[in-house]
């Protein structure tokens, strides 16, 4: 049953101690793997088609997920064209009509788990308990953008902007895929959703059951493709505004171009982090190892809100790192099918080599890098490391994988780290281990950012409830998943009351 959290429904988990689910999940990701092909999928037909590659799984690179056809320069024009004209009749409609929609789609998305789960895992390398999470999200995001909507505009709403792109990225291939979409259209706008290039088959399979929910084509279709397809459709001059998750440059490079048109396009951005823990000496050891855990090394440290620099006392900081160790020694690496992985790949050839070589650097620079041994090949695997970095500034910028720097302080140097941390001007997680109020107060107070975890994990922010993005480098919000993404998707218009 779906369990009620807050005023919107939320999807539910499953029971990871009952032995027949767990036995249909073997099996399920034990099946055969039949092919996905995804393609540019329109309101009206395709004239030219792209070229089109394969889709390989990061965990066995020799096996083919399925195939992708790129959409071409005409597709583009086509897309743009016919969600314009359909714009002013998708903004006419109430709000509910375009609620019930979504709240169909997020039931279509839990009832179709078994087909997304080995896509998941297989496209994009997430481990079971991360794609099962990221089905419960997208799903979330359906109905909180449905709830939004139906609560805030219940007779008439204000103007829509019209058509909107939405640029997702490849480590959340369907909830903020999905999210994205469900929030502009929510709103009342067409939308245009060019999925990461690394995961087009999640994406389409999501685009189908958007469709079949009731969402009209005209209102929702697909552009698969790489940068360029990304450029020149927030460069349309049909593109009212734009959705966009991925890379600080890219976010930037989107700015400008919006910028040099009509100014009012509104870009909501959320990038990468410098995320920080910041330990204290009353902090209990073993939840911090948990925490650091999760926070670091889930999804192969691949999320923009993993932690990326450990701040340990001196004081505990041997006995910390050591359990550390230890622990890192246990995870699992490899195939993400698998019930028992805890790490899976990292998305590419090109991602392993950037972490690695970033962490060649850091052993250049004589900081020392602990990295257990892997004993897995076939895939682009990669042993969660660890450095000890003797200042700040030793971090280049945010390294996307399992790399976690710890960094050890005395506490006369706690207000200069903090000021340096906040310094470095990124914004999104921060997370506070300690017992005592004060040291959660003065770390909190000091680093300005978007989402502040006390005593536990830093990622995994939950729909309605911690609604995510971060400030300065890290994003322009609204935060997803939180009360006025909607309202950023108008023309003109403010809330008149909090809501
Ligand atoms: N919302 C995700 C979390 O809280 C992170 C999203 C991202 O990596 O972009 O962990």
């Amino acid at each position: 049953p779906t369990a009620r959290r807050g005023q919107h429904a939320v999807a539910p988990g499953l029971d990871w101690s009952d032995e027949p689910t767990l036995t249909a999940l073997s099996q399920l990701m034990a099946a055969p793997h039949l092919p996905v092909h995804a393609a540019p999928m329109l309101a009206a037909a395709s004239a030219t088609a792209g070229p089109e590659r394969p889709v390989l799984n990061p965990a066995a690179t020799t096996e083919v997920v399925g195939t992708v056809q790129e959409a071409s320069a005409s597709d583009l024009a086509t897309a743009c064209d016919t969600a314009a004209a359909f714009a002013p009749l998708w903004a006419a409609l109430p709000a509910a009509e375009r609620a019930t929609a979504l709240e169909r789609a997020a039931e279509l998305l839990v009832a179709r788990r078994d087909e997304l789960l080995p896509l998941l895992c297989r496209e994009a390398g997430k481990t079971l308990p991360a794609a099962l999470n990221e089905i419960r999200e997208a799903a979330d995001f359906c109905r909180y953008y449905a709830h939004e909507a139906r609560s805030q505009w219940p007779e008439r709403m204000p103007s829509a902007l019209g058509p909107v792109a939405a640029i997702s990225p490849w480590n959340f291939p369907l909830a903020i895929f999905v999210g994205q979409i469900a929030a502009a259209l929510a709103a009342g706008n067409p939308v245009l959703a060019k999925p990461a290039e690394e995961t087009p088959l999640v994406a389409a399979q999501a685009i189908r059951l958007l469709w079949q929910a009731g969402i009209p084509h005209a209102a929702l279709q697909l552009l698969p493709g790489g940068p360029e397809l990304g450029a020149a459709l927030v460069g349309h001059p049909a593109i009212r505004g734009v959705l966009f998750t991925g890379s600080l440059p890219a976010a930037q490079a989107i700015h400008r171009t919006l910028a040099t048109g009509d100014a009012r396009r509104p870009l909501i951005a959320e990038t990468g982090g410098m995320n920080a823990m910041l330990v204290d000496s009353s902090a209990l050891p073993e939840q911090v190892v948990q925490d650091v855990l999760t926070s670091a090394f889930d999804s192969a440290g691949q999320r923009c809100s993993a932690l990326r620099v450990l701040c340990l006392p001196t004081a505990t900081a041997d006995l910390i790192s050591d359990m550390l160790r230890a622990a890192m020694r246990e995870l699992s690496i490899g195939d993400p099918c698998r019930l028992d992985t805890d790490v899976g790949p990292l998305i590419s050839a090109e991602a392993l080599a950037r972490v690695e070589a970033a962490l060649r650097d850091f052993v250049e620079q004589g900081q020392p890098v602990y990295q257990p041994p892997l004993a897995i090949t076939g895939g682009h695997f990669m042993a969660p490391a660890l450095v000890e970095i003797n200042a700040l500034s030793r971090l280049p910028g945010e390294i996307f994988g399992p790399v976690l720097a710890v960094l050890r302080y005395r506490p006369e140097q706690l207000p200069g780290l903090l000021a340096e941390l906040d310094a470095r001007q990124y914004g999104l997680t921060l997370a506070v281990a300690s017992r005592c109020p004060s040291f959660v107060e003065q770390v909190t107070t000091a680093v300005r950012v978007g989402n502040v975890y006390v005593n536990r994990n830093q990622i995994g922010a939950v729909v309605g409830h911690q609604p995510f993005g971060g400030e300065r480098l890290s994003g322009t919000g609204p935060k997803a998943g939180g009360p006025w993404l909607l309202w950023r998707l108008l023309r003109n218009a403010a809330p008149c009351a909090a809501p």
